[in-house]
């Protein structure tokens, strides 16, 4: 086992009140790879009145955009230098193989720091033309001032990407942030919190306090003292802090799930297709938020389609990610294996047909087996609820008509891809799709200036770009008397 994580709080590493530890279990070999902090609500206290006492007069509260836009690019030059390891923290704490955050992840969290930098000095108000009143003449304007303390609640699939959403932005707009990294993931964001102090970020600006979402997500949803709350996870989850943040009006984002239509067209380059929907259904073992894993085929190509795409499954090599050879790693958990088998169960159950895979036997580590479904309706429960692991479902459609009914046939509205070689049909397609994100013959991609959230039951808002900058600022009026 290698080490004990503390919270990072006021720029100091810290014991959880009740000096309370969590194991964090290896996908892998289910034994102990690391312990951390297991958090209270006390932990949340001391935290928060760090981040209000930065905005309240400290240093962070007066300082230029300019000089925050320094401190932020500094900050995106020592994740850059430590980029590997942390790719291999991530990917060690879930099982997943490094390269994926490495040719990925890492990329993007620099990137998302670099853009949020960028736009530090340049959160600007408006000049407003109005009509006065009662014959009187006024100017005004706005101020775009910073929504205060962030309560930044993270899942475990891609910490640290997502965690730099949250906090490029926020520390762009001048905003502190306390941190409640995922029970699996809660050393990439202490490696963070310890970089923002090496770049020269105040101490309290960012804090993290690791532990239960239960308690210490909870705890900062109902912290008088937190003005937003900035969450990506389950809709379960985002239900639950939606409640609990409700009562005392804080700002809320919600960053949720998804079941994400891949819509193919007879008319598509079906070698582009075929590996696309690969990438969307496997890549960090299907545990993305907007995973492609509904596929619509046009019937003339579907059973071709499935059967080709199942066979893109097969040759994926399964196993510890350090072995050669090895293309996907383990699911995050003991409850993420159950809950995929249990999924898989339940297609079978429902008269589906896997042409690949099915329920994993559990030896040592949390495998689980590349899936493709077919004969399935989209009224089925492998086509309506997100597993979150690396099984698909092949559903034909005929006319596109027909394929846009099906795809929006969801309670949610993440991401979805348009394979087709018209590109007139492309665009209606990408159109009437109800997602925050299409693609056409391509991953909508996840890029810092490109604003990302969801439709539907996805989520609450949007993260990156400059409404991701934009939503941790609140919009003020000023108005001056002319005469
Ligand atoms: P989760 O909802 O179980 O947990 C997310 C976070 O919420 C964790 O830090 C957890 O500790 C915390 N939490 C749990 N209960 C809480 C409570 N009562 N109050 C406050 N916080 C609480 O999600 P997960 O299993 O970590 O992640 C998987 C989910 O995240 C999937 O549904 C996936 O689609 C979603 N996700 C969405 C996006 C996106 O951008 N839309 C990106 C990645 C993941």
């Amino acid at each position: 086992m290698s080490q004990t994580s503390q919270h990072f709080i006021q720029g100091r590493s810290r014991d959880a009140s009740d000096g309370a530890t969590m194991d964090l279990i290896s996908p892998i070999t289910e034994r102990v790879h690391a312990r951390a902090a297991r958090g209270t609500a006390a932990d949340i206290d001391a935290a928060v009145a760090a981040a209000r006492a930065q905005l309240d007069g400290g240093a962070w509260s007066t300082m230029p955009g300019s000089q925050r836009a320094i401190l932020i690019n500094k900050l995106a030059d020592l994740v850059e230098r430590d980029a590997d390891k942390i790719a291999d923290m991530d990917a060690s704490c879930i099982g997943r193989p490094p390269i994926e955050p490495r040719l990925l992840d890492l990329p993007n969290a620099i990137g998302t720091l670099r853009t949020s930098a960028g736009w530090a000095d340049k959160i600007e108000g408006r000049s407003i033309p109005t009509a006065g009143y009662m014959g009187i003449k006024t100017l005004s304007y706005t101020r775009r001032e910073p929504v205060g303390v962030v309560g930044a609640i993270v899942p475990w699939n891609t910490p640290f990407m997502i965690t730099s959403w949250k906090v490029g932005p926020a520390l762009a707009a001048g905003c502190a942030l306390v941190i409640k990294p995922s029970e699996e993931t809660p050393l990439s964001a202490l490696h963070l919190a310890a970089l923002c102090q090496e770049a020269g970020i105040p101490d309290g600006v960012v804090n993290v306090v690791t532990g239960v979402g239960e308690v210490v997500g909870h705890a900062l949803c109902v912290h008088p003292g937190v003005d937003k709350i900035t969450f990506t996870g389950s809709p379960e989850v985002g239900r639950l802090i939606q409640r609990a943040a409700g009562d005392s009006f804080k700002r809320i984002a919600l960053e949720l799930g998804g079941k994400s239509p891949q819509i193919v067209f007879d008319d598509a380059s079906l070698e582009q297709a075929i590996q696309g929907c690969a990438m969307g259904l496997f890549f960090n073992q299907g545990q993305v938020c907007a995973a492609g894993s509904r596929i619509l085929v046009q019937r003339g190509i579907a059973d071709q389609f499935a059967k080709t795409l199942a066979g893109a499954a097969a040759s994926i090599k399964v196993g510890d990610p350090a072995q050669a050879g090895v293309n996907m790693g383990a699911v995050a958990s003991k409850a993420q294996f159950d809950r995929v088998n249990r999924y898989v169960r339940k297609g079978l159950d429902e008269g589906a047909t896997a042409l690949v895979g099915g329920v994993a036997e559990h030896g040592t580590g949390y495998f689980v087996r590349p899936t493709v479904f077919a004969n399935v309706s989209n009224s089925m429960t492998i086509a309506r609820e997100e597993i979150f692991g690396p099984v698909g479902v092949v559903i034909p459609f005929d006319t596109e008509e027909q394929a846009i009914a099906l795809a929006n046939d969801s309670v949610y509205g993440l991401g979805a891809t348009v394979w087709t070689n018209d590109i007139t049909r492309g665009h209606k397609v990408a159109h009437a799709v109800k997602a925050g994100a299409v693609g056409i013959n391509c991953w909508a991609p996840i890029d810092p200036r490109l604003p990302w959230g969801g439709m539907k039951s996805s989520g609450i808002g949007r993260e990156c770009g400059l409404a991701g900058v934009h939503a941790y600022t609140e919009e003020k009026v000023i108005t001056l008397l002319l005469p």
